[in-house]
Parts: structure tokens; sequence; C-alpha cells
């Protein structure tokens, strides 16, 4: 296990115990959540070494890489993602004319290949080797391993889009800063990670789902998000929400606490409805690179 000394956020180092949560996915081990007592920022601390972290991937429940549909959740998951995949598209179109785009973390594809049928010019960065060959077998999308972030241009990209997968960044202010260079000045970075400060998380507490331990390393609100991104030179241009992640990690949240999982619907509802003052279970964060 390596432990954190420095809070990611602010470089501060000192902390307070925050939460302890099971990974309820995999192992059932309990890790913990912890607090800056300077920023506020949350985070997973002790986390496993790199080297270990791929024992905490590997599941038939770990959904997000493969399209088997299996199960009422995975069902739904696969469903709304085929919706999604669209919007996102659209919403890259309202805030930028460019075409060049890097998705990080582009895992099988899908969105690659949604995103260049709609006209971009879009490759991807992913480590898993396997996800890379099914990106180019089915989707006929380019992407490369992670490590090739630090092989590109500066100046060569309008859109990075990270999709759920900032919270599992290691190097987290070196790839930062790595991004804001392959920029191109105005470019637009796209941030989707879970708000643990919504309604869901809120009252799901540890069994919220999408604390999603060890594996999300992060647990950003939009207040710690924004003062991160504004050190690395970007600029919060809007927030938008991703409704369905709320009914998704509600009823994985049930799940957890041996309910039933359509309970989650419910509450999926309450806590869009309540968004206003909590914000949504997931957001988008579109930031703008500073001149
Ligand atoms: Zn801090």
């Amino acid at each position: 296990m390596n432990s954190i000394n420095s809070c990611p956020v602010c470089e501060n180092n000192s902390f307070k115990d925050f939460l302890e949560v099971k990974d309820h996915m995999i192992t059932k081990e309990k890790f913990l959540i912890v607090e800056c007592n300077s920023c506020g920022f949350h985070f997973t601390n002790p986390i496993p070494t790199p080297d270990k972290i791929g024992e905490y991937y590997k599941s038939e429940e770990y959904i997000s890489h493969s399209s088997n549909k299996k199960g009422m959740i995975n069902f739904l998951y696969n469903t709304v993602r085929e919706i999604t995949l669209k919007e996102k598209v659209k919403w890259i179109k309202n805030e930028t004319n460019g075409k060049e785009l890097l998705d990080i973390g582009s895992g099988t594809g899908h969105f690659l290949k949604t995103v260049n049928d709609a006209g971009f010019v879009g490759i991807g960065l992913e480590p898993d080797a396997d996800a890379r060959e099914f990106a180019h077998k089915n989707n006929h999308v380019r992407s490369s391993s992670q490590e090739e972030l630090y092989n590109i241009d500066e100046n060569s990209f309008d859109v990075v889009t990270m999709w759920h997968v900032l919270e599992h960044v290691y190097d987290l202010r070196k790839d930062l800063k790595r991004i804001e260079e392959i920029l191109k000045s105005n470019g637009k970075f796209f941030i989707a990670v879970p708000n643990m400060s919504s309604y869901d998380a809120r009252y799901y507490k540890e069994d919220w789902a999408a604390y999603d331990v060890p594996r999300h390393l992060y647990h950003f609100t939009e207040r710690d998000i924004s003062k991160l991104l504004a050190e690395f030179g970007f600029d919060l241009k809007k927030v938008i929400p991703m409704k369905y992640d709320a009914y998704y990690v509600s009823m994985l949240s049930e799940k957890y606490k041996n309910r039933f999982s359509l309970l989650g619907v419910l509450q999926g509802f309450v806590s869009n409805m309540k968004a206003k003052k909590y914000g949504y279970s997931s957001q988008v964060y579109v930031f703008e690179k500073r001149n």
C-alpha cells in the first residue's frame, strides 16, 4: 500500500479520517477516505501500489470494459450508455468548432467511434491492452497506451475528454500539467466524475457505489475540481448533469446494502430533484484552457 503524504489539490500534509468504505465490488477489503485539513479535499488513503491495483479490477462485475448484457443493472447500464454517447457528442459540439480530440481512458472505444462518426478526428489513450484491441477490431478506432500522453506534441488538440477516468489517475498533478500542454489555447477539457456532495452520496454514505474504493482514488466536488484545475491553467465554463448516473449508482448502492436494487430508482429520482442544492450524482465539468 502507498500512503499519500501530500494533498493532491493543495499539497498540504495534514488530514483527518472521513469515512471507512468497503470494496463492495471485488475484494470486500476496507479503505479509508481522508479529508484534507487545509482545503477539504477527499481522497482514498492509503491506496494500492500501481503494480497491485490490477487485482482490484479483476471482476466479471466490473462492467465498464465489457458489453455483455447480463443482469438488470448491466442491461440498464448498456442501454443508457448508448443514449449518453450521443449526448456527449452534442455537449462537445456546443463548445467547440475544432475537430482534433483526445479521449483519455478510451476503453473499448465506443465513445471514439460515436464522436468520429459525427465528424471528429478522435484518438484514444488506454492502459488496458485487451480493451485497445477490442476498440481497434470492433470499433475501428485508434488508441495507444497511456504512456503516449508524454509523446504528444504541444498544442495538438481542440478537445480532451476524460469520462469517469480522472478519479482513477495515479499521477494526477503530473497528468493535468501535461494535458494543459497538449491542448490548443482555448481548448476544452471535458471531465466527468462522481460528485460526493450529491444527495445520493449523502444518503448512502459508506455504501454509496460511486466511492468505488480503491479504484477511485479521489472523491471530487465542484468546488474541489475547480480549485485543482485552476492551478493548472483551466477555467470552469459549464457544469452538465449526468442524470442517469443517479439511478445507476443508487441501484448499485441498494444492492450493496443487501436491499432490492429497484429501490434505487426512487432515490435516483430524489437525488435529481435535490440537485439544485447538492449537485447531481455525477457531473461533467467543461474547462477551458486559459490563454
Ligand atoms: Zn488540500
